[in-house]
């Protein structure tokens, strides 16, 4: 999902990379191109331009920190305007005071409720609770049979008709399982309604009929995210119809675009819950507005480190740094201590790496990295003279086995100190030629 918004604002930013500050220009094109993006994706045209109002105004008006680029500056920019726009703070279940909690889903044929309905039943029996699943949704054939099934699979049990009375009135289901619920202990109770291939006045009638005989906790609206810009516009006639707390989207794992989720909680007013992401029951979780804005962005939790950066290091030491990797002098042992000790500052160098995008594919190496490697080599680098710092290219046989004694290691850890000092070095050339994305250089890594 999202895979297509993702690629176009990753390339939005590294057309920025390499840049010193943000010209009055650069916001004007970088909006653009994110407006583009945004209308690709299938955002609904209003919130694509208050997101774009918000963007410009804010990387005009952003407190320029010396500790970001400017790439850096606007994807915490579109990263903090991501998550307002998903809702802001995850929202979770409101439990009633008196259980059983009523939590009714509404939506069309086909959004996913009945295999929704499993999947929260499922989910609320993981978190100690007892559920029971309602077949209110008497309109299609197989619905109930279907609910059986889902409820069979979550563990949990189903009230439904009795066989051999007619279709029956769902209201009355609905209002009966709420006693069954009470005599027998349930203490959230799920009701699943009928849904049409489209929206319809009968439909809305009787799930607002529903609701009005069970008066839920909670009213879901379940939305398949696949449909794009229609589930805006099927959003606001449920929301007229019978109105809902809160929304489900489903079949995200098919939408690459991405429109619906960031289209639904503007226009409608109401938060994401849950996303469904495929068919089996456990595709299921809680929306968090905050990991599906950094999961657009493909950036790990990289704002959290840079925020973590601004939050631990003082201007002047942020300089040094910056000095220190810009300056015409080539990187030294000397800068690479300095350097790792304010890593060092950050927290375990393991969450450090964790934190960087792209570090998945290194999980094997970064859990070999632990903080005992570092503090062998600032030992190593104590053993060495200022000479030896400055320009390891010196460090010969007899030399290493001095430095190896000196910081009670082994050559073989002098020696692997070298090389990562080289490659780190190499590293940072490129990155000064503006070859190289990103980051300074990381030791052990
Ligand atoms: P209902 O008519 O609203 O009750 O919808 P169903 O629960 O019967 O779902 C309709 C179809 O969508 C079924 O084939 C489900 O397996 C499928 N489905 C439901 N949720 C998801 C999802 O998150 N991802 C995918 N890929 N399929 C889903």
């Amino acid at each position: 999902m999202f895979e297509t918004l993702s690629d176009r604002l990753t390339s939005v930013f590294s057309s920025l990379k390499g840049k010193g500050r943000l010209s009055e220009e650069d916001i004007a094109t970088t909006a653009r191109e994110i407006r583009l993006a945004l209308l690709e994706a299938d955002v609904a045209l209003p919130v694509v331009r208050e997101f774009i109002a918000h963007i410009k105004e804010r990387a005009r008006g952003e407190e320029v920190s010396k500790a970001l680029n400017p790439a850096q500056q606007v994807i915490k920019i579109v990263n903090e305007e991501l998550i307002a726009v998903l809702g802001g703070e995850t929202r979770e279940i409101r439990f009633a005071k008196r259980p059983p909690t009523v939590i009714m889903l509404a939506g069309l044929q086909g959004s996913g409720k009945t295999t929704l309905a499993g999947k929260l039943a499922k989910w609320l029996v993981a978190e100690r609770n007892t559920p029971l699943l309602v077949a209110a949704d008497l309109q299609r054939p197989n619905a109930v049979t279907q609910l059986q099934v889902v409820g069979e699979r979550a563990g949990t049990q189903v009230f439904a008709p009795q066989p051999g009375n007619g279709v029956g009135d769902p209201v009355e289901v609905a209002r009966e399982s709420i006693e069954h619920a009470r005599r027998n202990n349930h203490n959230v109770v799920i009701i699943d309604t009928a849904g049409r291939l489209g929206v319809d006045d009968e439909m809305m009638q009787q799930a607002a009929d529903i609701r009005d005989a069970v008066t839920p906790d909670e009213i879901l609206f379940v939305v398949d995210a696949m449909i794009g810009q229609d589930a805006v516009n099927t959003a606001q006639a449920f929301l007229d119809g019978v109105g809902y707390d809160g929304v489900v989207l489903t079949k995200l794992d098919g939408d690459a675009r991405g429109g619906a989720a960031l289209s639904i909680r503007h226009i409608t007013g109401r938060p994401i819950m849950f996303a469904s992401t495929g068919e089996k029951l456990e595709d299921f979780d809680v929306f968090h507005p905050d990991r599906m804005a950094s999961r657009i962005l493909d950036m790990g939790d990289m704002l959290s480190l840079i925020e973590q950066a601004q939050r631990t290091f003082d201007e002047a030491e942020v300089e040094r740094m910056a000095g220190s990797l810009t300056s015409e002098d080539d990187f030294t042992l000397e800068d690479f201590l300095e350097q790792m000790q304010m890593v060092r500052k950050l927290g375990p160098i393991g969450n450090l790496l964790g934190m960087m995008p792209g570090m998945g594919q290194m999980r094997d190496q970064i859990s070999n990295v632990d903080d005992k490697d570092l503090d062998r080599i600032t030992a190593l680098i104590r053993s060495m003279t200022p000479e030896e710092r400055r320009n390891p290219k010196i460090i010969n046989g007899s030399r290493r086995l001095r430095i190896a004694n000196g910081s009670g290691t082994q050559v073989s850890d002098v020696n692997g100190l070298v090389t990562r000092f080289f490659e780190a070095q190499k590293m940072l050339r490129k990155m000064k030629d503006g070859s190289f994305p990103g980051m300074p250089g990381m030791p052990g890594a």
